[in-house]
């Protein structure tokens, strides 16, 4: 480990092997040591500091595509999660209400293949209100399935500086839980993404039934083709009613060696920990930090309910870890 803690603090990619290699060494004696040079390597790039963002639906429910966990897919979970939207006022103040959580970024996500002229004119309108907003300085995303070029021009063109789109898992596995839509339509709307200007917030699930191999795979593909600003890390929540619901949850000290590892793999990127914190992590929540994430959501979740901000908050001060705002895109 300590080779390996040299190569990723010179610089150096970590290659298959080295990944492998530390996957054995947790294997046989535990994630101790891996925990430690994540957080040693955080603290190098991020120091004391996190960043905290919040998602509000734009569009919710009612989806065309079949990914197997989703309780908005009406393929998969029909009846589950009615349609429903957001409007432009309600967004606006979710935006605010986050930001006086210490939230530096709100993402308004849709759910669907891909925007409508509509979708796209309520979203670029709701983060022109938003933007507006005396006081209300937050860093807007926006999360809406796949993009044409012109369709991601006119996201960049607006207040909104940073796309949201998940590769969820390897190109290998994806498959196994989507089919109505294709890896390389996520990969070529995160390149048109880019592309305009905007940033990239892209990251992955897990616990849907992947392999070591997918998680190296999914890391690998986001540092050396995708290259976002920013990974958030998903851990299922299993939603009755869905093709996964009896899906069995991951060991808390498997979702932080999966941080830690992507910390090893990606050790300049912002890693935000996302759904499925609260209930696969129980009372191991903090160590996502020791664990080399630098940030985390606050507030509810899609379909499901996050610990309480105020908690999630007093975690934090807990930690002597300070809430800062994010200056890129
Ligand atoms: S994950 Fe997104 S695209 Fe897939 S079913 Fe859910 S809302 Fe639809």
């Amino acid at each position: 480990m300590d080779d390996i803690g040299r190569r990723v603090q010179a610089g150096k990619p970590l290659r298959r092997p080295d990944i492998l290699a530390v996957l054995a060494e947790v294997q046989q004696q535990g994630p101790w040591k891996l925990l430690n040079l994540a957080n040693r390597l955080r603290r190098e790039k991020f120091g004391d500091t996190v960043r905290l963002c919040s998602i509000v639906p734009g569009k919710l429910g009612n989806c065309s595509e079949n990914c197997k966990w989703c309780a908005q897919s009406t393929p998969s979970a029909p009846g589950v999660t009615a349609l429903g939207r957001t409007s432009c006022g309600e967004i606006s103040q979710a935006a605010v209400a986050a930001r006086q959580l210490g939230a530096s970024r709100i993402g308004v996500v849709n759910s669907g293949l891909s925007p409508s002229a509509r979708d796209l004119d309520d979203v670029i309108a709701a983060a022109q209100a938003i933007s507006e907003t005396p006081g209300n300085s937050i860093g807007i995303c926006a999360s809406l399935g796949e993009l044409t070029d012109k369709q991601a021009r006119r996201l960049a063109d607006s207040t909104i500086v940073r796309y949201h789109h998940n590769l969820e898992t390897s190109r290998r596995f994806f498959p196994n839980v989507v089919t109505s839509h294709t890896y390389d339509g996520k990969l070529r709307t995160l390149k048109a993404a880019k592309e305009a200007g905007l940033g990239i917030c892209c990251g992955g699930l897990f616990g849907v039934g992947e392999s070591w191999d997918d998680r190296i795979d999914l890391a690998l593909t986001l540092r050396d083709e995708v290259q976002p600003d920013s990974v958030p890390l998903n851990f299922l929540v299993p939603v009755p009613g869905t093709p996964l619901e009896s899906a069995e949850p991951l060991e808390p000290m498997e979702i932080l060696t999966i941080i830690a590892l992507y910390r090893l793999i990606l050790p300049d990127v912002d890693i935000r920990i996302a759904g499925g914190r609260e209930s696969n992590l129980r009372g191991l929540q903090s160590w996502i930090f020791y664990a080399g994430a630098s940030g985390c959501m606050i507030g509810n979740y899609l379909t499901t309910a996050g610990q309480t901000p105020q908690a999630d908050l007093q975690m934090l001060k807990d930690l002597n870890l300070e809430v800062i705002g994010c200056k890129h895109p």
